[in-house]
C-alpha cells in the first residue's frame, strides 16, 4: 500500500534495504543505519519495514512522500536478481536430465535434488555450486554479454581462488549454455541427505576463498588417484545412459559434464561425509 513518488513509483522491490531515503517536503532523511528514536525504530530497519503509519519525524509527512536518497545495496539487489534467474534455469536444466535420463543408473543417490547453493558473483561471472544426485561440482557462467556458446566441450582449464588453483572443464548444453564444471563429488553416495550436501558445498564456497586451505590443495594428486576408480564408474554409468538413449532412438543425453577430477577443497572438509 505505500508507495514512493518519483522515480520508484511506489515499487517496495526496486529498494534495498539499505536505501538512504528522504522527505519531500522537509528533506528530512531516513537512513536505516540509524533508525529512528523519535518512534522507537531500531537502527538496522530497512525503510520497506517501517509501520505503515510511521511518518517523517520533522514535518509529519507520510511515507509515501519520501525519496530514494542513495541506495548503496541497488548493485547488490540487480546481482542477486542475476543470480537467481542463472541459477534457476541451471537446476532446471539439470533436473530434466535427472528424470529423463539419470533416474534408473544405479550409481544416482536418490536421497539428492538438484539444488544450486552458495551462488555470487566472481569477477563479474556467476560462479557457485550445482548439487544433484550423481554430482557435486563448482560451476561458472558466463558474465552479462559474454558469449560462452562456442566453448570447446571437455576443453579444460585452470582457474586461480585464494585457496589454490583449481581444474575446470568447459562445456556446453542447449539450455544452460556454455558453462565450466570443476568435479567437486561424484559419486554422491556419501550423502546421506540433502542437508548433509548442501551443508558441505556451503563449506567449500566459504574454502575456496581462504588461502589457509592452499597447503590441502596441494595434496589434489593423492586424493585424485585415490578417486579414479569411482569417478571410472560415474563414467561408465553417464556412457551407459547414453548409449541406452541412443539405442531407444532418444537425443543423445550430453552428459560430457562427466567429472573427471574430484579436487581436494572438498577433501578435508568431505572426509566425515565420505568415510
Ligand atoms: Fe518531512
Amino acid at each position: 500500500m505505500s508507495g514512493f513518488e518519483g522515480s520508484y513509483l511506489g515499487a517496495n522491490d526496486k529498494i534495498s534495504p539499505r536505501a538512504v531515503m528522504e522527505c519531500k517536503i522537509c528533506w528530512t532523511p531516513y537512513d536505516p543505519e540509524e533508525g529512528d528514536d523519535t518512534r522507537q525504530v531500531l537502527p538496522g530497519t530497512p525503510f520497506i519495514h517501517l509501520p505503515d503509519d510511521w511518518s517523517c519525524p520533522n514535518c509529519d509527512a507520510p511515507k509515501e512522500q519520501f525519496l530514494v536518497s542513495h541506495d548503496p545495496g541497488s548493485d547488490a539487489m540487480a546481482e542477486a536478481a542475476v543470480l537467481s534467474a542463472k541459477t534457476k534455469a541451471l537446476v532446471t536444466d539439470f533436473t530434466e536430465v535427472w528424470h529423463a535420463k539419470m533416474r534408473d543408473v544405479p550409481i544416482v543417490n536418490k536421497l539428492l535434488h538438484v539444488q544450486a547453493v552458495g551462488w555470487r558473483m566472481h569477477e563479474g561471472r556467476p560462479l557457485g555450486i550445482l548439487i544433484s544426485p550423481w554430482f557435486m561440482n563448482l560451476i561458472q557462467l558466463p558474465a552479462e554479454g559474454e558469449d560462452w556458446n562456442d566453448l570447446m566441450a571437455g576443453a579444460k582449464e585452470v582457474h586461480s581462488f585464494p585457496s589454490g588453483q583449481y581444474e575446470f572443464i568447459c562445456n556446453t548444453r542447449e539450455q544452460t549454455g556454455g558453462y565450466k564444471a570443476c568435479s567437486l563429488f561424484s559419486p554422491m553416495n556419501d550423502f546421506k541427505s540433502q542437508a548433509a550436501a548442501v551443508e558441505v558445498a556451503e563449506a567449500v564456497m566459504v574454502a575456496l576463498f581462504q588461502e589457509e586451505h592452499r597447503a590441502e590443495t596441494d595434496r589434489s594428486a593423492d586424493i585424485r588417484a585415490a578417486r579414479e576408480e569411482e569417478i571410472a564408474a560415474v563414467q561408465a554409468a553417464e556412457e551407459a545412459a547414453a548409449e541406452e538413449a541412443k539405442a531407444k532412438e532418444q537425443p543423445v543425453p550430453i552428459l560430457t559434464d562427466a567429472p573427471t577430477r574430484r579436487q581436494i577443497i572438498s577433501a578435508g572438509m568431505a572426509s566425515s561425509e565420505a568415510d
